[in-house]
This record gives structure tokens, C-alpha cells and sequence, in this order.
């Protein structure tokens, strides 16, 4: 299995590093992350070694514009461990000038000389999971940090000087009332992050949540999350926060330039157990499995698991998809193929029902076609991707 040859090979300008610890594993996560205690000296050198591989086999990284490392839980891991990873990252990246550098973090594990450290690593940017401050909303999440940690987490990023600072937070959730939202937002803006994601709960296959019950356990029911996703779009937008994407908002210029190039379908190159890279054409992930990836690199192997090249249906699929999730939306020249006229007036009655916005240059959901987004993407794609 053979990601991209060298002759072929696209500029790679984006990098994902994926840190797979996690303080306790949340019931409703699908992410891959270990919880509790674990050996990250050999997983820090397994990094170092897959990122030595992979240089060998897509050239050096230069002029790298976006450094995201996610996972599991970056923060959880100790100054020694982080000063590690920051020397491994800083000697194989060299960045653009005015490059993003985004950092997860969560609460429970985010001490204002950790926030130092990140920043003096030369972290620009810091997403941190808050999800709610409502403690019992907190704990039925399974989340592994108190309401009063993301309180402390926030005033601290608040102060900590980085260039730029997301908070994640959730809504959807069964026993969550909109007055708990409410509260929840109107704290979390009292500290006037530069951006924020919302997202509604959604029971992942493969989440433990998801073998436990069905998600009406979890989730509120779809009116009630239609509802929450309205007033916290009506709340960001009238206190000036631009909705770039359906989950995300942000100042003027505070956008996440990382995630835009997924969306954006820029070629990305993933590190760690799980990580997928993207060349344009191909997607290829890692070994989902911390102790095989370790073995694997270590051995000098790429920890490659598999990969699929793309379909001209399903490349059409992936710009519909990615796209129309954004404010921009969907570009009728972004298609690999001229869409045909009749698909253009097949959505007609998505327009006329005030879902869609159309126009010569392309189309984009509306104000309402957000709030039920999932949908109508999945219809244009019908549409659109003949
Ligand atoms: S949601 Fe975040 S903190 Fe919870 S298990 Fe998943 S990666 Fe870890």
C-alpha cells in the first residue's frame, strides 16, 4: 500500500498530530484515545520515528500553514512529555510565516504553567472542550472535568496571551434545558473567546454510549436540539461572531484556518494511531491500535492501515458534503464536471422552500437550511452528483 509516490505527490501544508490519551474515556466519544495510564515515552518516540518515515516518504515539511494536534487529550500530557513533543514537532516542521499552530485541551487538565509551556512551544491557538457548565450535564456526559475546572480553564485562556482560543461546547443533550444553554453561553461569552463550536450530541457507532442504548437515551429530541441550535446562532451572531460553518463562529480573522483546508479539501498529512492524511485523490489512515503503531514504527514501517482512492462520485460527493456545511458554500465550478442544467432546477423546490440559496456562481444552505443542514446536503448531493 502505497499513499502517493513522490513524483506525484501534492504540497502538503497542513498537519494533524493525534495524541491518544485521555484523562477517562467519555461514553458517547469515538475517537481513539486510552484512558488512565499509559506509556507516552514510547508513544513520543513512535511519533518521532512515523514522522522521520513519512518525511522519507513525502519529502521535508516546509511551509507548513497549519499544525493541529488533537485527540484524545494533548493537555493531559506532563511538561516533560509536551516539552518532548514540542522538540520533535519544532525540528520537523517549518513553518509559514504566520502559520496556525491549534492545541486541544481540556479543563481538568490545563494549569495556567501548562498554558504557559503550550504557548512558549509555540502554540498559537487552543480549542477547549467546555462542552456545558452545567454540573449535571457535565457528569451525564461521563466528562472528566467539573464545571468549576472549565471555569478556571476559561479565565485562564482568557489571559494567557495566545494569538487566538476556541471553546467547544454541546447542546442536544437529554436533561439539558435551553435556560441551561442559555446560562451556559452567556458565562462562556463573558470571557469573550475570539471562537467557539457548538455542536449537538450525536451517539457515534462505535461509542460505548452507542452499545449501551439507543441515542434517545442521550440526545434530546430533534425539535428541542433544532431549537437550541437557533438560539445559539441568533446569540453568536447579535453579539458579532460570523457562523463560517454550521458548527463554528468566529471573530473577524479568528476563523480556524486548519479546518477550513479540510473543508476546503486541501491535501493534509496525519501522524499518530488513527491520523487519516489526504493527498486530493486518496485518503489513507493509521493503525488504530496504540501498540501496534508503536511496534510498526519503531520497526521503521509506516503505520499505515488502509487506504482508498476516491471515485469521480465520491470526490463530487466529499466537495457537495464539505462545502456546503460552510457560509461560502458550494461553487458550481468547484465540481469536477459542469453540473448539468437539470440538476440546477431540481433544486428548485429546496430554494423555493427557503432552504437554499442559488444563484449563478453556486449555492449555499440558508439561515434555515442550516438548522436542518444534514438533510438537505444529503439531498443536493442526490442532485448534484449524477
Ligand atoms: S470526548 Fe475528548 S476527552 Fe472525552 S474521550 Fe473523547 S477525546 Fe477524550
Amino acid at each position: 500500500m502505497t499513499p502517493t509516490s513522490r513524483s506525484s505527490r501534492p504540497a502538503f501544508r497542513h498537519i494533524y498530530v493525534h495524541i491518544p490519551f485521555c484523562v477517562r474515556k467519555c461514553p458517547y466519544c469515538d475517537f481513539y484515545s486510552i484512558a488512565g495510564h499509559a506509556d507516552r515515552t514510547t508513544f513520543l518516540r513512535a511519533l518521532e520515528s512515523e514522522i522521520r518515515i513519512r518525511n522519507e516518504q513525502f519529502g521535508p515539511f516546509a511551509d507548513i500553514q497549519t499544525l493541529y494536534v488533537g485527540g484524545g487529550t494533548p493537555s493531559c500530557l506532563d511538561a516533560t512529555e509536551l516539552d518532548a513533543l514540542g522538540t520533535i514537532l519544532r525540528s520537523a516542521v517549518q513553518f509559514a510565516p504566520d502559520y496556525e499552530w491549534s492545541m486541544e485541551a481540556n479543563p481538568e487538565s490545563l494549569s495556567p504553567s501548562k498554558a504557559e509551556q503550550i504557548r512558549a512551544m509555540g502554540v498559537t491557538r487552543v480549542s477547549l472542550g467546555v462542552q456545558s457548565l452545567t454540573h449535571g450535564v457535565l457528569s451525564f456526559l461521563g466528562r472528566p472535568h467539573t464545571a468549576a475546572e472549565a471555569r478556571s480553564a476559561l479565565r485562564l485562556l482568557a489571559e494567557a496571551g495566545f494569538r487566538s482560543w476556541n471553546a467547544d461546547l454541546m447542546f442536544g443533550i437529554a436533561g439539558q434545558s435551553l435556560e441551561m444553554l442559555v446560562d451556559t453561553l452567556r458565562e462562556v461569552l463573558a470571557h469573550d473567546p475570539p471562537h467557539l463550536s457548538a455542536y449537538a450530541l450525536t451517539i457515534e457507532p462505535g461509542s460505548r454510549c452507542a452499545e449501551m442504548a439507543d441515542s434517545a437515551r442521550f440526545c434530546t429530541d430533534e425539535n428541542a436540539t433544532a431549537r437550541q441550535y437557533e438560539y445559539v446562532v441568533a446569540a453568536l451572531e447579535s453579539v458579532g461572531y460570523a457562523q463560517y460553518e454550521v458548527s463554528n463562529f468566529a471573530r473577524s480573522g479568528h476563523e480556524c484556518r486548519h479546518n477550513r483546508a479540510y473543508w476546503a479539501r486541501r491535501p493534509y498529512l496525519g501522524f499518530g494511531p488513527s491520523a487519516h492524511s489526504f493527498d486530493g485523490h486518496a485518503r489513507w489512515w493509521n493503525v488504530c491500535d496504540l501498540e501496534t503503531y508503536q511496534a510498526r514504527c519503531v520497526r521503521g514501517e509506516t503505520p499505515t492501515a488502509e487506504m482508498e482512492v476516491l471515485t469521480p462520485r465520491e470526490i463530487c460527493e466529499e466537495i457537495v458534503l464539505l462545502s456546503l456545511r460552510t457560509r461560502e458554500g458550494l461553487r458550481w465550478d468547484a465540481l469536477p464536471d459542469a453540473c448539468p442544467a437539470d440538476a440546477r432546477a431540481a433544486l428548485k423546490p429546496l430554494q423555493v422552500a427557503g432552504l437554499l440559496d442559488v444563484d449563478a456562481t453556486g449555492v449555499r444552505l440558508s439561515r434555515h437550511g442550516f438548522v436542518v443542514g444534514d438533510e438537505v446536503i444529503r439531498r443536493v448531493v442526490e442532485l448534484v452528483c449524477v
